[in-house]
């Protein structure tokens, strides 16, 4: 029997998404349908960004599963119309290795402290090196399918790595803590934070004034997780005060992030523009085709959402 597929996204990105989404399909030799209408009652499955069109997914009664083109699930874990299984983006070879380069590159340029040679305007020799890798503690939070591969990159680097999670995920050469109490200490001290926790009920203003406080004065924090995790007023504070070093921040409340929003112009922050990792057409078409051939051969899907946890 076909598989009907409704790509469900906005129209720009059928256009980045038709060829890789086709190919990768045509590889699982499944008979498949796939197109971005549907007589609702036709459709298994559902690849789906969460600001396109479909918000009620009452009419689509035989559907087997609504497959989310991003990591982050928060634009659609709520939708209580929703009653088949949810998978989120893990793709490894486009999505994580962005990522891992992302915030490999922004750790370094904190590290090493770029910004003094590549912004100074009055040519000072100024001869103080950066400490080595292992004397600069960066803790993650969030130590999931990105967080983890981050820490990889970062112990090859020789960085002293913690991670922080909700329930434990130990690994090899990382210091790691788990829960709310087990927040502290991963904050205790560290110099560099790399947020990558999703955006739920229970990770909003995981940096606060409280918890900014715990890191060593100087720190530079790295958001590329979801804005609601840092209070902002907070982290302003902090910068002001000299408590946090430098932000780089990827990700906002409101994005895209207002042009009378404090962060543009505090000289202590990098803006980046929700950019740190793309998903990318090519291998994300392959994830979702296996995860679909999987499904129909009876394997089950990977990468579901725990709708109750809301990632
Ligand atoms: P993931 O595999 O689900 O990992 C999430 C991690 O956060 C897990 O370790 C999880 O703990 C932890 N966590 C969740 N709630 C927590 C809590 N209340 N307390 C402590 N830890 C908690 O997700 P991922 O694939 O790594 O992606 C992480 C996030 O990155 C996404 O949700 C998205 O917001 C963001 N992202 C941003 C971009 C960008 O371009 N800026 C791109 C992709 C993703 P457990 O291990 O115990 O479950």
């Amino acid at each position: 029997m076909t598989v009907n597929i409704l790509f469900a996204a906005q129209p720009d990105r059928w256009v980045q998404y038709e060829t890789p989404l086709t190919e990768a399909l045509n590889a699982t030799g499944l008979a498949y349908d796939l197109r971005t209408e549907f007589a609702p009652q036709e459709v298994d499955y559902i690849v789906y960004a969460p600001n396109c069109a479909v918000q009620d997914f009452t009419p689509y009664t035989r559907l087997k599963a609504v497959m989310n083109l991003w990591a982050g699930v928060e634009g659609v874990v709520k939708n209580e119309t929703l009653t088949v299984p949810l998978t989120r983006m893990v793709d490894e070879e486009g999505l994580t290795q962005g990522m891992v380069e992302w915030v490999t590159g922004h750790v370094l340029r904190h590290h090493l402290e770029m910004d003094r040679h590549i912004v100074n305007p009055g040519h000072i020799w100024d001869h103080s090196p950066p400490p080595l890798s292992k004397d600069r503690p960066v803790t993650i939070l969030g130590f999931g399918a990105l967080g983890q591969a981050c820490a990889t990159a970062l112990l090859n680097l020789g960085f002293p790595v913690t991670g922080w999670s909700r329930s434990p995920k130990p690994m090899q050469g990382v210091t790691t803590h788990a829960g709310t109490d087990g927040l502290p200490k991963a904050l205790s001290d560290a110099q560099i934070v790399v947020l990558l926790l999703p955006a739920t009920a229970a990770t909003e203003n995981t940096l606060n004034a409280d918890t900014l406080a715990l890191l060593a004065k100087g720190a530079a924090i790295i958001n590329p997780g979801r804005g609601p995790l840092i209070d902002d007023s907070a982290l302003l504070a902090a910068l002001d005060s000299g408590q946090i070093g430098h932000a780089t921040l990827d990700v906002f409340r409101v994005e895209p992030l207002p042009q009378d929003d404090p962060y543009w112009a505090h000289p202590k922050v990098t803006v980046t523009p929700h950019i740190a990792s793309e998903t990318r057409p090519d291998s994300a078409s392959r994830v979702i085709a296996e995860n679909i051939r999987g499904n129909e051969s009876g394997k089950g899907l990977l990468h579901l959402v725990d709708r109750s946890a809301g990632y």
